[in-house]
């Protein structure tokens, strides 16, 4: 059968070959199995559905919450010659029963679906005469809570195979790796006895850098200047601050398309095929903006705010470069954007635990920002990739010419502070305390009285802040869950305190101040 599906894949989408992870895929589904493929975007999921819909006898439905794109998809698919169609609350009752009528008559191969359609009685009745192959989840997580895109109508999906006079093969796909969404995946969509496949995490073609302490607006005018030629995503956390830069750009004589959720409808859609037709190399968007877009030569995705977590972060970076070629990911780090996302945590309707753990997921993305290590390592190892080298050369800290300094002496001074606020203050306090600040909750803590007060005042706030950034994003020091989190001194602290072992940083030669040898900005 696989050298059938090769076969297949020459012949439609005209590749030579499978991708990592897509053989097997296709194989377990292919052997009937239930099968959960967990692979970055851009890997190339749709195709390890869309290869075993054209060699099973029967209708493959494909549940995907896209609906603004299906149409897209399904030309995409008519186009290379397989056919395939939709249903979804655009089209009339008269028109779905139609197309469904069609595709009992064997017309199409595959019948995408959105999942809100499995609620309503009548459509899955119409669905239930159809003789179903395999159902396709496309963007899986949406169904746990746990996952950065919970969709409650995905909740329907078993009830609705249940029904079914005949079970199909069910498979999953997703990118979002962590044990919950993954667990929740197996279970609420009740896979049986499933093949799980993880597929390498990796993206050798993408370039990622983190960008701190520069202005980010004049940041991207000139990236955007010295780039006019190139297709790139900017993502920014909130629709006014996307209105800011598209702003911004046009000034600059650059014209970006615009997307966020208070857009119309159909300015919305208008934008996105500027965008994806090239009328538009640019567009400035929100998180809203992206799911399921196949544009293969998109060079560049700006994240211009911090994103929500690691997860968020991969799935909307990895939009850059599906084609395989070279492209970047930056991300502009503000330590203003922290408080940003604690607003949107603290202003959601999620119960304590679910915000802790966003508080969590979310500072991982600070030591993201902070870490003195590759880049590339910390993502794959955040989604439990194993052996990882410790270089990657494709990414800022891999490349940039940086020198070690060493910043023995400012952690020592950070750790004693920590240490003599009895680890009960945030990098905020702590930075205060070392800077010598007098304002009235440091005096009414009577903190200018600890021998550690004052002892960094020869930095900034924000340069100490910095350093306690770094020095978590490496393991000295840890943070509490919470909106308020609480600096704790790590036992790789305390070997710097005790026996002096040394702490360095890396930093960039244009950082490095003028005036004082060992001064670190
Ligand atoms: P995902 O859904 O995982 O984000 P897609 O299914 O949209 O990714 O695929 C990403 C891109 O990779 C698409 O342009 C697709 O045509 C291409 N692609 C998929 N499989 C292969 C392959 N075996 N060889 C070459 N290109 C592929």
């Amino acid at each position: 059968m696989i050298k059938r599906a090769k076969e297949l894949l020459q012949k439609y989408f005209g590749y030579d070959d499978f991708r990592k992870g897509q053989e097997d895929i296709i194989g377990s589904i292919l052997a009937k199995r239930d099968t959960f493929a967990i692979m970055p975007t851009g890997a190339g999921k749709s195709l390890c559905y869309q290869v075993p819909a054209l060699l099973l006898e029967g209708v493959t439905l494909v549940i995907s919450p896209l609906i603004s794109l299906m149409k897209d998809q399904v030309d995409t698919l008519e186009n290379m010659g397989i056919p395939a169609t939709f249903v979804n609350s655009s089209l009339s009752y008269a028109e779905t029963a139609k197309r469904v009528d069609e595709v009992k008559q064997g017309k199409y191969k595959l019948l995408y679906v959105a999942p809100e359609r499995l609620e309503a009685a009548g459509f899955t009745s119409l669905i239930s005469s159809l003789q179903l192959a395999l159902v396709a989840v496309d963007e899986a997580h949406c169904v746990s809570q746990w996952g950065h895109d919970f969709r409650p109508s995905y909740r329907h999906i078993p009830a609705f195979i249940q029904q079914l006079p005949q079970r199909p093969v069910i498979s999953a796909f997703t990118a979002t790796a962590t044990e919950e969404v993954k667990n929740d995946v197996v279970y609420l969509l009740t896979l049986k006895r499933p093949n799980i496949y993880v597929t390498g995490f990796n993206r050798e073609n993408l370039f990622f850098s983190v960008v701190r302490g520069e202005n980010k607006r004049d940041f991207v005018l000139n990236y955007v200047r010295d780039n006019s030629d190139r297709v790139g995503i900017i993502y920014a956390a909130t629709r006014k601050e996307v209105e800011g830069i598209c702003k911004e750009l046009k000034r600059a004589g650059v014209n970006a398309a615009k997307y966020h959720a208070g857009l119309s409808a159909q300015e919305r859609k208008q934008n996105q095929d500027d965008f994806i037709f090239d009328n538009n190399n640019i567009i400035v968007a929100t998180n809203a903006f992206g799911m399921g877009i196949d544009k293969s030569n998109v060079r560049f995705v700006i994240h211009y705010n911090l994103p929500k977590n690691i997860e968020a972060y991969y799935q909307e970076a990895g939009r850059a470069g599906r084609d395989g070629e070279a492209s970047e990911c930056i991300l502009l780090f503000a330590s203003q954007d922290i408080l940003l996302q604690k607003f949107m945590i603290e202003q959601s309707l999620l119960n304590p635990a679910r915000k802790n753990k966003e508080y969590q997921r979310l500072q991982e993305v600070v030591d993201y920002c902070h870490t003195p290590n590759c880049l590339r390592k910390f993502i794959l190892e955040y989604f439990g990739e194993e052996n990882v080298p410790e270089h990657c050369a494709n990414c800022s800290t891999c490349t940039d010419d940086s020198r070690l300094v060493d910043i023995t002496v400012e952690a020592q001074k950070i750790f004693s502070c920590i240490i003599r606020l009895k680890e009960r203050f945030g990098s905020t306090v702590v930075a205060q305390v070392l800077k010598g600040a007098k304002n009235k909750k440091i005096l009414a803590l009577g903190c200018d009285r600890l021998s550690t007060y004052g002892i960094m005042n020869e930095y900034t706030e924000k340069e100490i802040k910095d350093i306690i950034n770094i020095l978590a994003a490496d393991g000295y020091l840890s943070l509490t869950a919470g909106q308020y989190p609480v600096l704790r001194i790590e036992e790789k602290a305390a070997a710097v305190l005790k026996n002096g072992a040394r702490v360095y940083q890396k930093v960039p030669k244009k950082k490095e101040r003028l005036t004082g040898d060992n001064s670190l900005f």
